[in-house]
Order: C-alpha cells, then sequence, then structure tokens
C-alpha cells in the first residue's frame, strides 16, 4: 500500500510554477483595472466629483456684519465677552456701538481662547492725535497673546515698515500699506493657524497668518518666527492649544467695533 501522506516532489515545482504564473496573471489584470480606471476618469468629469461630505451652509454677513456661524465678541453692546490682563473687569471706553482704549487701564483679553481661527475686527485711529511714529494710533492684535498685528496710523507716519499697521510686528512687512485717514474706520480679516508643539516642547508647525486690511490682501499666510517681540529676535515658547486673544493699550484712543471669530 503506497504511504497516503506521501507527496512527489516534481508535483510541488509544478503547483509553484503554477502559482507563480496565477501572480503574474493577477498582477496583470490588477494593472490592467487600473489603466482602465485612468483612462475613463481622464474621460469623464463625473469620476473625479466628490459629493459628500457636503460643507455646512452658512448665511454670509451684510456689508462687513457677522455671518451666521461666528461667535460675537464685540457688538456695541457691552465688554463682557473681555477682561483686563490682571482678570478684573475690562475697563474700556463704551460709546454708541463702538469701545475705545482706556490709556489709565490695561490690555484686554477675550475670556474664550481660540486656537485656528477666523478674525474680524474693525479699528479706528483717532484724529486728535498728534504723536508721530510707534506712538500715532498704536495698538494691536496679539493671537493666542503672543503673536501681534499691528495696529497703527500708517496714513502719512514714519516708522519703521515691520512695525506699521498690518504689519507681523517685527517679522513681516505688509505687502501694501492699504491704511485710510484717522479717523476713518478700517477693517482686519485674520486668518490664524496656531503652531503645533511636540511632547519635548519642539515645533512641529510654525504659527501661520493671512491679513486682509480693508479688503486687501497684506499678509499672505507668512509662517511666524516666534512670538512678536519688541526687543530681541523670537523664540517659540510652547503654550496652550488655545489662549486668549489679547487687544493692545499702548496709550493711544484707538477705538474698535464689529469683533466677531469663527473657529477653524
Ligand atoms: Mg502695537
Amino acid at each position: 500500500m503506497p504511504n497516503a501522506s506521501y507527496s512527489n516532489p516534481l508535483q510541488h515545482i509544478v503547483i509553484n510554477k503554477n502559482s507563480r504564473k496565477m501572480k503574474k496573471i493577477t498582477n496583470i489584470i490588477l494593472m490592467l483595472c487600473l489603466l482602465m480606471q485612468v483612462l475613463f476618469a481622464q474621460k469623464n468629469p463625473e469620476s473625479t466629483e466628490i459629493w459628500e461630505p457636503k460643507p455646512a451652509k452658512v448665511t454670509p454677513g451684510e456689508m462687513g456684519l457677522p455671518p451666521s456661524d461666528a461667535i460675537i465678541l464685540f457688538s456695541g453692546e457691552d465688554l463682557s465677552n473681555f477682561e483686563s490682563m490682571d482678570s478684573t473687569e475690562a475697563d474700556w471706553t463704551l460709546l454708541n456701538d463702538y469701545m475705545t482704549v482706556n490709556p489709565g487701564a490695561k490690555s484686554i483679553r477675550t475670556k474664550q481662547k481660540f486656537g485656528d481661527c477666523q478674525l474680524h475686527i474693525e479699528w479706528l485711529t483717532p484724529v486728535s492725535d498728534t504723536n508721530g511714529g510707534q506712538f500715532k494710533g498704536n495698538s494691536g492684535i496679539f493671537l493666542m497673546e503672543r503673536y501681534e498685528i499691528q495696529i497703527l496710523d500708517s496714513w502719512e507716519n514714519k516708522t519703521y515698515s515691520n512695525g506699521q499697521a498690518a504689519s507681523i510686528y517685527k517679522q513681516y512687512i505688509p505687502l501694501v500699506n492699504a491704511c485710510k485717514k484717522p479717523g476713518e474706520w478700517q477693517s482686519y480679516d485674520i486668518i490664524f493657524i496656531a503652531p503645533k508643539f511636540s511632547k519635548s516642547g519642539n515645533v512641529i508647525s510654525p504659527a501661520k497668518i493671512t491679513v486682509l486690511h480693508n479688503g486687501v490682501l497684506v499678509q499672505n499666510n507668512v509662517s511666524l518666527l516666534g512670538p512678536t517681540e519688541y526687543t530681541g529676535m523670537p523664540v517659540y515658547k510652547v503654550h496652550g492649544d488655545k489662549e486668549p486673544i489679547v487687544i493692545q493699550n499702548h496709550g493711544d484712543f484707538v477705538s474698535f467695533r464689529n469683533i466677531w471669530i469663527r473657529e477653524l
């Protein structure tokens, strides 16, 4: 009686050869399928259409007013969404539909913290300010309490270019000077991407800022070198994923209105 478990080595060789042949044929078929798909995609517009997910529907605001999904930070009624830098009540001057820096007080910050965001803010530098340079309508928007987009009367005012209105303070000169005259309302539309840090504290990706000043692109997705420092070179220091937004008190009577934000 022949052994039931006996197998012929020649039979294995034939099977292995057949298996390799099958693999080759399968690969060729797969490649042909892929090629057919590519050729199909090149000739059919529908094949590159993406139908899902659908973006959320948002109603745009009229004439600079906030869209339907914005968080209103200041609409002219009160300063309840802000506090002073020493955590006491924000004590800037509220008049009509705007607020004005109180030079005797501190800077103010949002009570809520933000990371990636789209921020709209309107500001006005006073006609009465007869100083010059960095002392003419100076304020600023500090994203995450440390990355400043400068506010300054830069209509006709000599100062360093990387410190004029719409500069990323001492890091990026604005692409153009889109400033209006003092006494006229101006706007910033800011898109901010927060920096990312590794667990060990290294910068994985820097903060990025895009700014439109009165609707004109002045900062185009610039990568920040670190916090905007008055003195010295910027160096990143680890901070939270979300931090408050600060409006600077630089001692000048700068006014603000219509502040809203969308988290990204
Ligand atoms: Mg400033």
